[in-house]
């Protein structure tokens, strides 16, 4: 059996769905990397008593390791770790250089204060001394923030971090290193864990090979597959036992075999981290009409994309397509916006504004008005252009409602991109 974990994510505000929970995800993700399943996330308010319940339900389902994310500032309805301790039958004691590490921590945040009404040194040092206070026994995780995480041994054991994610995530990795959760996790069966991400193949495309693999593949049922659909693109997580790797290449290369148009990542990348790499040294323009700019959006989602995102236009009118990108109005009047020759005369005009090397279009019909009895709802025409004459034109039908055609727009032209710049 492999270890097995659950998650306790803490937070009125999270429970009430006024912040959405991102911590309960990004670590099933982590724990998925480790090979340790993941047997709950639950959600509670910051009683307490509530979270105490949620920890006795885990602990009374065996789980080796409980996670918990919320509730460690120095406020007075910040009380995870205390709620925790008691749980573990745990003393609490103060740490002296904790403290002082956290007093340390917190002088440079209070030079930023000054003036009527910034609160004095001694009352902000006695509120953060309450953060010092930790379950005897248990390994201290340096704060990120102000707030320090504790790993508290036992059975289960008790991982507690704090909520703002850019908190939680780098103490994440340090809780992992420590000998309390390596030995948590300890005289399991180890998993690998692998992914395939694919696009343009629909889901019963890959049933059906899945179903021929259960003959071609030994050991087959050693591999536990689980598939899943999202904004088009289909991932495929395989867990299995080291010993039987063997069994997933044979899976991979028949895969390989029967969808290597439809496969772009064997490693769990995403298409935006591939297509920014394919990027580098280049310089990309787009020009959007029904995505208005979602498409720019993404491509400036990750750090360093002013190495090669020019700027776009977000051309929704006919006149803007005509004003800003040079599309001849003939071309709109004959073939009507939504059309390949229309996209093609938008890249057209996205490269020479911008002089770009690269440019993307997007023009189609997001509904629910605008459908012609040829053009329904989710008619989306796109055109990458290269500069150096290479070109990809497509006519899409994209399913789902005026938010999931809008978005899904933007998947079909990022993979376009990626197909285009991948290809010599
Ligand atoms: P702080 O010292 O900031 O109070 P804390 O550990 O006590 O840290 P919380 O009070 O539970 O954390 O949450 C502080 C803020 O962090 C929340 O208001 C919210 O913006 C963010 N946050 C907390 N939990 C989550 C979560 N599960 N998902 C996303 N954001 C969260
Ligand atoms: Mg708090």
């Amino acid at each position: 059996m492999s270890a097995r974990a659950g998650i306790v994510v803490t937070g009125t505000e999270v429970l009430t769905g006024r912040v959405a929970d991102r911590n309960g995800p990004w670590l099933a993700d982590r724990l998925l990397e480790l090979g340790v399943e993941l047997a709950h996330i639950t959600i509670c308010g910051d009683r307490p008593r509530d979270i105490e319940a949620q920890l006795r339900f885990l602990a009374a389902e065996g789980v080796d390791l409980i996670i918990t994310s919320g509730g460690l500032g120095p406020t007075a309805d910040d009380l995870t770790v205390d709620t925790v301790a008691r749980f573990c039958g745990r003393d609490i004691v103060l740490d002296t250089e904790l403290e002082a590490r956290i007093a340390e921590i917190l002088k440079p945040m209070m030079a930023r204060y000054t003036g009527p009404g910034a609160p004095d040194f001694a009352t902000v040092r006695a509120a953060n001394r309450k953060q010092a206070l930790v379950p005897v026994g248990a390994t201290i995780l340096d704060p990120v923030g102000t707030a320090p995480g504790v790993v508290v041994p036992g059975t289960p054991t008790v991982v507690v971090l704090p909520g703002p994610p850019r908190e939680l995530q780098p103490m994440w990795h340090k809780a992992i290193a420590t000998t309390a959760v390596q030995e948590a996790l300890a005289g399991r069966t180890h998993y690998e864990q692998q992914m395939v991400r694919m696009f343009g193949l629909p889901e019963s495309g890959l049933a059906d090979t899945l179903r021929h693999a259960e003959g071609a593949v030994e050991d087959f049922h050693r591999l536990e597959i689980t598939t899943c659909l999202r904004r088009g693109e289909l991932e495929i997580v395989t867990r299995y036992e080291p010993e039987v790797a063997g069994s997933y290449e044979r899976l991979l290369t028949l895969l390989r075999d029967r969808h290597a148009r439809a496969i772009f990542s064997e490693d769990g990348s995403h298409i935006d981290d591939l297509v920014a790499a394919a990027l580098q040294g280049r310089t990309i323009a787009t020009a959007e009409s029904c995505t208005a700019g979602m498409l720019a959006g993404r491509l400036a989602d990750p750090p360093g994309a002013s190495d090669y995102l020019a700027g776009g236009v977000v051309s929704y009118s006919n006149e803007a397509k005509v004003e800003l990108l040079g599309v001849d109005a003939a071309l709109i009047a004959e073939h009507g916006a939504v059309s390949e020759p229309v996209a093609e005369a938008m890249a057209a005009g996205a490269l020479r504004r911008f002089g770009a090397d690269t440019a993307v279009s997007i023009t189609g019909i997001a509904g629910p008005g605008g459908a012609t009895p040829d053009k329904p709802v989710g008619t989306v025409c796109f055109c990458v252009a290269l500069d150096d004459g290479r070109k990809i034109t497509r006519t899409t039908r994209l399913p789902g409602d005026r938010a999931d055609v809008r978005e899904r727009s933007t998947t079909v032209a990022m993979h376009l991109l990626y197909r285009a710049l991948s290809t010599d």
